[in-house]
């Protein structure tokens, strides 16, 4: 394990409260993940207002909702209803201009937005979504008692998530473990790798002299790169996401909702949005 850390409390969109873990002063990226959100609360006033239209150029932005509903729509035609347990897998590409809007007027809204940066190369496909509701993600369950939504990737027992043909070659797993269950995964060399508890603690034990660490519910653990890990819950029940990418090592440059490889092409993204080139 490289390090533990916890997300700090912000708000983004038109005035939505969030944590921040991936894409704050702590941690600013984990190439090739660029940002990581968790949106929580029963508040309506904390979310709201939502995610009116912007923009976005570059990468890829993934919204997994736990509970709640969110609308989106975008200047392309394209819109829709994520609901608890789906996710969407939101290829910008060369640009889009989409709005977030909780499909909601009271009760809990929860769930994670992650962002992952896309090869210089693909920074200007066209916009693409895979969108997949719960139904449609397959759940394993482990011997060792583990629980595991399987989104992207392939876990080490076979089974495949329905989000395919992304070059980072995510894996990307929701996992449930009681008290003492255990989940050993092991994680690509070419991958950075994290885990993000947010339901009760667990024990992470990585490679041999990684040691291990207890992480409680609002924690990050940065893994090693190629480490493979052994996580043993630790509450009554205990839940966290296990999310790794391969590393693309190209020069970041990134502002607000445009992340390019250069200066000039963030500055030119801006001039294209301000131009209604998008
Ligand atoms: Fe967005």
């Amino acid at each position: 394990m490289v390090r533990t850390l916890e997300g700090v409390r912000t708000s983004d969109g038109a005035g939505v409260a969030l944590t921040r873990i991936i894409g704050s002063p702590e941690l600013e990226m984990l190439d090739p993940f660029l940002l990581l959100d968790e949106f929580r609360s029963d508040q309506p006033g904390d979310y709201i207002a939502g995610f009116p239209d912007h923009p976005h150029r570059g990468f890829e932005t993934v919204t997994y909702l736990l509970a709640g509903r969110m609308r989106h729509e975008d200047n392309q035609g394209h819109a829709g209803v994520i609901e608890a347990g789906g996710i969407q897998w939101m290829t910008a590409g060369r640009g889009i201009v989409h709005s977030e809007m909780p499909e909601q007027e009271d009760g809990l809204l929860w769930g994670f937005q992650l962002w992952v940066n896309l090869p210089a190369d693909e920074k200007w496909v066209a916009p693409a979504y895979q969108e997949f509701p719960a139904a449609a993600i397959p759940t394993e369950e482990r011997d060792g008692g583990a629980v595991v939504r399987v989104i992207a990737g392939k876990t080490v027992e076979g089974t495949a998530g329905p989000v395919t043909g992304v070059s980072t070659h995510p894996l990307y797993l929701d996992v449930t473990l009681a008290a003492g269950d255990v989940l050993a995964e092991p994680l690509p060399l070419s991958h950075n790798a994290f885990l993000y508890v947010f339901e009760g603690a667990v024990n992470v034990i990585t490679g041999p002299e990684g040691g291990d660490a207890q992480i409680e519910a609002g924690s990050l653990a940065v893994l090693g790169s190629g480490e493979g890990v052994r996580v043993v819950g630790g509450g009554a029940r205990n839940r966290f996401l296990l999310v790794a990418g391969k590393q693309l090592n190209e020069p970041v440059a990134r502002a607000g909702p445009f992340v390019m490889n250069t200066r000039q092409e963030v500055m030119d993204a801006f001039q294209d949005f301000r131009e209604g080139r998008f």
